[in-house]
């Protein structure tokens, strides 16, 4: 019989290890579990929350990894799994039998991080922070808010999904508002006292948008401890900020099940195996993507990607005796100031005494010419299409 992998969250991560075990290794049947029937990329959703690109281009759906790659896509959520087992529960009360278990199940954010913000509280001020219906929430209220209202962003503590997305919002949130609300102003209230490439946002931030976007460190506000929905309000320790659009991004954690499943430890998030990505709690299963520890490696799509390549070889090789390819672990990733001005950074990982170390980078300076930016942000369309094809085929 064949050797049966399941794969839970058909997101980037997921689909990933998905789409590279099955077209690796004829030898073994691949599921992925997977709620939703169209997945929505994050990455460069905040371009559609300006205007600049459709919804509808960036939403992928499962049908080219079934057809194309005989994956078995089940449309469920999995409920709980049993290591001694080996199976998984699914909420329509059916069980999935597994040889090897890979789970990528993203994000899920801290309760009580910031109090105020339950469910109720994030349709008010959303959080945009998975993309689908948030991001379509947090767009509508940004083109009916009036000129001269006040955008409040709270940014959230380390780690987190994507470090510069946060400012890329504000980035091109500004950018939205110097072309139809020029009266407007961005509030960004961070948990944290500085953040990624900062030299490169306050420089476009003073060259692009002057006087528009505040940023305030936590050292001087202690932090956002609550919110109050009903008035659309951003507490802090010494003031309340009214926001006409709120976005609000709490503290994050590995997803749900992995908490539920014992794969995260007290810090939230999953230790595992720098080469195979095999939990360090839970023997024969794997997890990569945003939920994991990375080491150096940041929570972004790109890294997802390419940590899942890495597992998919390792499950391919322990389960047929398939050669082992020594992993190749890359970040690539493009930020966009404005429009058509575009940062990129590009880092390879390697595991150094159990821990993924950053090695080689190129990393894009303040003085780079209006040019090299130009062409970033148009190398980053090309970019978004094969590295989409490359996950969901
Ligand atoms: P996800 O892509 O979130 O996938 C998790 C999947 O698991 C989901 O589809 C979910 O439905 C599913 N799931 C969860 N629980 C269950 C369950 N119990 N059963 C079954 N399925 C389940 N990264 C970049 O590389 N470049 C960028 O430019 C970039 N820009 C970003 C901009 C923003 C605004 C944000 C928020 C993020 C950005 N990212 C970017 C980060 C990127 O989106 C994430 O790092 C990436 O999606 C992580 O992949 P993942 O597979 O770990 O999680």
């Amino acid at each position: 019989a064949k050797a049966r992998v399941v794969v839970i969250g058909g997101g980037i991560g997921g689909a990933t290890v998905a789409r590279y075990l099955a077209a690796s290794a004829t030898a073994i049947e691949v599921t992925l579990v997977e709620p939703r029937q169209t997945y929505a990329t994050c990455f460069f959703s905040n371009l559609y929350l300006t205007g600049l690109r459709s919804f509808e281009s960036l939403s992928h759906g499962y049908e080219a990894l079934a057809k194309q790659y005989g994956i078995i896509v089940i449309h469920e959520s999995a409920v709980a799994i049993h290591p001694a087992a080996k199976t998984v529960a699914l909420n329509n009360g059916s069980k999935l039998s597994y040889d090897r278990l890979v789970v990528a199940p993203g994000i899920a954010f801290r309760d009580r991080a910031i109090k105020g913000y339950d469910e109720a509280a994030m349709e008010i001020m959303p959080h945009a922070w998975n993309a689908g219906q948030q991001t379509r929430l947090l767009r509508q209220q940004l083109e009916s808010m009036e000129d001269g209202g006040l955008f409040v962003l709270v940014a959230p503590p380390n780690p987190f999904r994507c470090p510069p997305a946060p400012y890329e919002r504000a980035s091109l949130v500004a950018s939205y508002f110097q072309r139809r609300k020029p009266k407007a102003k961005i509030l960004i209230l961070d948990a944290k006292d500085s953040f990624n490439a900062q030299d490169l946002f306050q420089d476009a931030w003073n060259r692009h948008y002057p006087g528009m976007i505040e940023w305030l460190p936590a050292q001087f506000t202690g932090g956002v401890t609550a919110i109050d929905a009903k008035t659309r309000s951003v507490i802090t320790a010494g003031a309340t900020f009214k926001a006409a659009v709120a976005n609000v991004i709490p503290a994050q954690m590995a997803g749900r099940l992995a908490q539920l499943a014992g794969l995260a430890n007290r810090s939230g998030w999953c230790p595992v195996d720098p080469v195979t990505f095999e939990s360090a709690l839970q023997p024969g299963v794997h997890l990569v993507g945003d939920a994991i520890i990375g080491g150096d490696m940041p929570k972004s799509a790109f890294c997802a990607n390419s940590q899942a390549k890495a597992c998919a070889f390792a499950i391919a090789a322990d389960l047929t005796g398939s050669a082992r390819f020594p992993a190749h672990l890359f970040n690539t990733c493009y930020t966009y100031l404005a429009p058509d001005d575009a940062f990129s950074n590009a880092i390879s990982f390697k595991p150094v005494d159990g821990k993924l170390k950053s090695v080689i980078s190129f990393v894009s300076k303040v003085e780079e010419s209006s040019e090299v930016r130009r062409q970033a942000a148009r190398a980053a369309e090309g970019w978004y299409d094969a590295f989409t094809h490359d996950v969901f085929g």
